[in-house]
């Protein structure tokens, strides 16, 4: 049972769980949605290339931007999140990942704003 007003997967409407901590993208998918697979490489991905000692910041997938803009949300701001052949940095919208522990992943976005006001 979902509780009312609570953000799904457009996928799979698969409910947001809301006080993980790894944050607003922690979504109860169905194991089926294609959404959870993107989610799940990305996952692995970053644990492969993070320090996970110290935050890491890239740049934003296309499920996680397409995640936050169902959830009603803007895109994150721009970052400089690498540099072009020609050494001009590269900005994007872009997300911000920490480790909790070794197994628990947390992304952050600065600042996240709403499209539109929420209704209570
Ligand atoms: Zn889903």
């Amino acid at each position: 049972m979902t509780a009312p007003g609570t953000p799904t997967c457009p996928e799979c409407s698969g409910p947001q769980m809301p006080d993980h901590p790894g944050g607003l993208l922690e979504i109860r998918h169905l194991i089926t949605c294609p959404l959870l697979a993107s989610e799940d490489a990305t996952k692995a991905a970053d644990y492969e290339r993070a320090d996970r000692r110290m935050a890491m910041v890239r740049a934003a997938t296309a499920t996680e931007l397409l995640l936050i803009e169902a959830f009603g949300y803007y895109p994150p701001d721009p970052q400089i999140t690498g540099y072009d052949s020609d050494d001009h940095p590269v900005r994007e919208p872009a997300v911000t990942v920490t480790y909790l522990t070794p197994g628990v992943r947390r992304r952050t976005w600065t600042p996240l704003t709403r499209t539109e006001p929420t209704t209570p």
